[in-house]
């Protein structure tokens, strides 16, 4: 299609669309009918069919299939049926685990998917890009991924990034007029913004001309997203651990097969045990636990308004030992209102609350018509015309469409009653330069009803205060020298010093008409006018966060563009240090060396009218004084930075594309109490990990060892094969799922952040594995020896009474697994999760005594209520012990 030729006009008539109003939702929902979703037809997710095949790719399942093998053709067609039912019943729970936790990424996936500004029914709206339809309005600015093909109808300052398209990394200035060639190429089409492209400078709107497949990109197959899974560090150190655990198994599951054949046990049934143990042994199921797990926290973290786009992050966040947040929108709440001008050395105050229109001017306590305050009106003027917020209201509330700090602005003039409109037909905006975060400032070029041309500036009032030579008096100017400086910067001071955000406005008449050629040449030599002064009150959840981070050893430090001042008093506000030693600003971080700043990193806590690329060697001189930095951002040059460390966050509202794709964690909602949240479940998730994998470990090697003894002791055997196949597969599978779903430690943050080197079994595990496994498999050993001494005739009854001793023990001991201290350190009615996989195993396991079909398969046979005792008393004994011992500690 040739969209790029035709005019605007022509461009609305083909595509039936309304560049005022945009399309109207059911238009919009028709169109998506008719042509399906905006996307590229990429990965899909792999078929359920084929899931279920992999379970089956296993060591463990290729050694089982083996012993169904060996029964079959010895003749024991039971066992080895029952082998292979085992198999499948264990293939089923991994597919469905697999699927679970795929599904949940999937659905992460698309919370995570990048977003686009519509024009809906005469209203800019906020939506999923795959709902884009062609004939759509879509409007976007410096950081944004065009999410579709589009025809340009207004730029202003637009650059796009096109090396997705053509390779060509250096970025396209676009217009909006149309193009003579016929069929240029894809780099020459100035006025179309290509799907997948990104903006990195100005803003622009255009109208959708091609969705999906049928993009530019969509031409492009090898564009595809290559969606490779990165495992997090702690699969890949479970992948390593459990190579180790096979080559341990097989060597244990050896010994007991030696020493079985030498005690004068039969070949078929040494051979079997040995494939039960080296099953029982290696803990093939743990990395799929441990996927779900994560998946399963990252759920969690979804309603708590954080979406983990990196699995990794997950074992990270658990890790982090410094937050460094911005401060506006994160730790405020952005709702930003005009409290205080100053203009002519005279000091105004503005009533009102949030965004409605509504107040009174003061001087002093008297009140006055703004209108008659010359100066007062002149900078409420241009502080409304250099300007793109919009008032909403919604719902009784009066809502800011745009940037907060502009919303002030306009809520200001219009309580002056200023209207916008008025203002437009007196004055013509002719150029602006756009704000951004490095300028701190924005200009327009204006042209007023005698064509006089100048431009209005507002920005950041230091940098303002630098670029002025002249200051308006009293409708005067005057040169901007000393006592008028010195008052202004007095005055500047006490307004930040109350924890207000202040902006500036000057003015700067120009002679010539010639198009101003780039931002610098207007913003010098300005004519300074006044100060608006904003209140941003701080969230207030985010002073007790910071006071949780701190107990859990994490640092919190404030970035912000804002003033020294401003960011010092909001600081103290919120329980950081606001002590002047404790602050540093953009212009002295640029004179510090990277030594002065790693020394420095480590007591500072607010770092104010930093650039977004300060940020970037904020992280590195934290990371190497060997902190696991968390860094939030939003703009387009956040991005680096938010890359740089451990956990990059992106703003999930105010965030640009280019943040969201560099980070590893959104923040839904933009609040700093949801980092500490995520960090919270980070580290609950790994807790959980812990706790299961010492749950299944020491199971496995109670198993072994209650065997391993029996054989040492020249025993017959305490369990049969298949038992040992239906305990580690069946019975042990919902508890450690269970305990994957449980709820966190009290003290989980009130404990130091952990090592990110820490290997899996630091801290105690592997002691606790070793010890529990021990006990386990004594009290089983135990048990049967007590059964086997009463009825000698009657090894089946034994083994019974092994094998409930053996799960009953497992299934108490799992309730130790929940607490890092003791298993009295919780209820154990805090995790139903846990009571119903327990009870559940619990009544397997009984069904398997009792229903007489499962008796001739697992070799068992019905207990009696004595006998439960026994396996009660002796199944509780280890945990017992343990807790008795935690007792005796306390005491101590
Ligand atoms: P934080 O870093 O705390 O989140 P921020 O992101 O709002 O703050 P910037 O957006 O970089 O910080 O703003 C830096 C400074 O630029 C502000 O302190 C303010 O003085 C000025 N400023 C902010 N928004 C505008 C705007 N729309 N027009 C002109 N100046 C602005």
């Amino acid at each position: 299609m040739n969209f790029h030729e035709l005019k605007q006009e022509e461009v609305e008539t083909r595509l039936q669309t309304s560049i005022q109003r945009g399309l109207t939702t059911e238009e919009a929902e028709r169109r998506n009918r008719e042509h399906g979703s905006n996307e590229l037809t990429g990965e899909k997710l792999p078929s359920a069919w084929l899931v279920f095949i992999r379970q089956f790719k296993d060591f463990m399942v290729l050694v089982l299939i083996a012993a169904t093998v060996i029964s079959a053709l010895m003749g024991e067609y039971i066992d080895s049926a029952a082998i292979f039912a085992i198999i499948i019943i264990n293939g089923l729970l991994g597919f469905l685990q697999e699927r679970k936790a795929e599904k949940s990424l999937q659905a992460l996936k698309e919370l995570s998917a990048p977003q686009s500004l519509v024009l809906r029914d005469g209203e800019w709206k906020k939506i999923q890009s795959a709902e884009i339809v062609a004939g759509d309005i879509v409007k976007f600015s410096a950081g944004d991924r065009i999410g579709a093909d589009v025809r340009l109808l207004e730029t202003i300052n637009l650059e796009i990034e096109e090396s997705a398209m053509t390779g060509e990394s250096v970025p396209v200035e676009k217009h909006a007029a149309p193009l003579r060639e016929e069929t240029p190429a894809l780099a020459d089409m100035k006025n179309m913004a290509f799907m997948g492209t990104l903006a990195t400078r100005g803003n622009g709107t255009g109208v959708v001309t091609a969705i999906g497949m049928k993009t530019a990109m969509g031409n492009i197959a090898s564009m595809l997203q290559d969606a490779q899974r990165a495992e997090t560090p702690l699969q890949r150190r479970l992948e390593q651990l459990g190579k180790i655990l096979i080559a341990a198994a097989l060597f244990l599951t050896m010994l007991v097969v030696v020493i079985g054949l030498a005690q004068g046990h039969e070949l078929y049934t040494m051979l079997l045990t040995g494939v039960s143990l080296a099953v029982a042994a290696i803990p093939e199921g743990l990395p799929a636990i441990v996927t779900v797990a994560l998946s399963l926290g990252v759920q969690r973290m979804i309603k708590q308004k954080a979406i983990v786009r990196q699995l990794a992050a997950v074992e990270t966040l658990g890790c982090t030992t410094v937050i460094c947040s911005d401060k506006t929108g994160t730790m405020t709440q952005n709702q930003m209102t005009v409290t205080d001008v100053w203009s002519s050395g005279k000091h105004w105050r503005i009533s009102g609350k949030g965004y409605e229109p509504k107040g009174k001017f003061f001087e002093d306590t008297e009140e006055i018509s703004p209108a008659s305050e010359k100066s007062l009106y002149q900078l409420l003027t241009f502080g409304l015309l250099c300007n793109h917020a919009e008032l909403k209201r919604k719902e009784n509330e009066f809502v800011i469409q745009g940037d907060p700090t502009e919303g002030a602005l306009l809520t200001a003039a219009l309580k002056a009653g200023l209207s916008r409109e008025q203002l437009l037909e007196t004055f013509t905006i002719e150029q602006e330069f756009p704000f951004d975060s490095k300028r701190k400032m924005m200009t327009i070029v204006v042209k007023d009803a005698h064509g006089q041309r100048f431009a209005v500036t507002k920005g950041a009032p230091d940098v303002l205060l630098n670029k002025s030579d002249y200051i308006l008096w009293n409708e005067k100017k005057q040169l901007f020298s000393n006592p008028y400086r010195k008052q202004t910067e007095d005055i500047l001071q006490v307004l930040a010093g109350r924890a207000l955000r202040v902006i500036a406005v000057a003015y700067k008449p120009l002679q010539n008409t010639s198009k101003v050629a780039d931002a610098a040449e207007v913003e010098a030599g300005l004519t300074f006018i006044g100060m608006e002064g904003m209140i941003d009150p701080p969230r207030s959840e985010v002073k007790q966060a910071i006071a949780e981070c701190r107990q859990a050893g994490i640092r919190t430090i404030m970035i912000t563009g804002d003033h020294k001042e401003t960011a010092a008093a909001i600081a103290g506000d919120l329980g950081l240090s606001g002590k002047k030693s404790d602050i540093l600003d953009g212009q002295m971080l640029s004179q510090m060396t990277e030594k002065d700043l790693e020394e420095a990193a480590e007591h500072t806590a607010v770092y104010a009218r930093v650039s977004p690329e300060d940020k970037l060697k904020i992280v590195k001189a934290l990371q190497k004084n060997g902190h696991i930095v968390a860094m939030t951002g939003d703009g387009v040059n956040d991005a680096p930075a938010i890359k740089a460390a451990d956990i990059g966050i992106a703003m999930g509202i105010t965030g640009t594309d280019v943040a969201k794709e560099a980070s590893s964690l959104i923040l839904a909602n933009d609040h700093f109490a949801t980092i500490k949240a995520a960090v919270e479940e980070g580290r609950n998730i790994y807790e959980n990990i812990r706790k299961f994998i010492r749950y299944l470990l020491a199971s496995n090697v109670g198993e072994i060892l209650v065997m391993l003894f029996a054989m040492v002791l020249g025993m017959p055997l305490p369990l049969v094969p298949i038992q040992i196949l239906w305990v580690n597969l069946v019975t042990d599978g919902l508890p450690a799922l269970a305990l994957g779903l449980d709820k966190a430690e009290e003290d989980v943050m009130k404990r130091p952040p952990r090592h990110p080197k820490e290997g899996v079994f630091a801290r105690g595990l592997a002691w606790k594995i070793v010890s529990r496994g021990f006990l386990i498999g004594t009290a089983t050993l135990i048990a049967f020896i007590i059964a086997y001494q009463q009825h000698p005739e009657n090894l089946v009854y034994a083994q019974t009474v092994a094998f409930a001793t053996l799960v009953t023990a497992q299934l108490i001991h799992v309730f130790d697994c929940r607490s890092e201290r003791s298993v009295l350190a919780r209820n154990p009615f805090g995790n139903m999760y846990l009571i119903a996989a327990v009870v559940s195993s619990f009544l397997l396991m009984v069904a398997v005594i009792y229903i007489p079909e499962l008796q001739t398969i697992f070799h068992t046979v019905p207990l009696a209520k004595r006998e439960w005792l026994l396996v009660f008393g002796i199944g509780a004994i280890p945990t017992f012990l343990l807790a008795g011992s935690f007792f005796a500690r306390k005491r101590r």
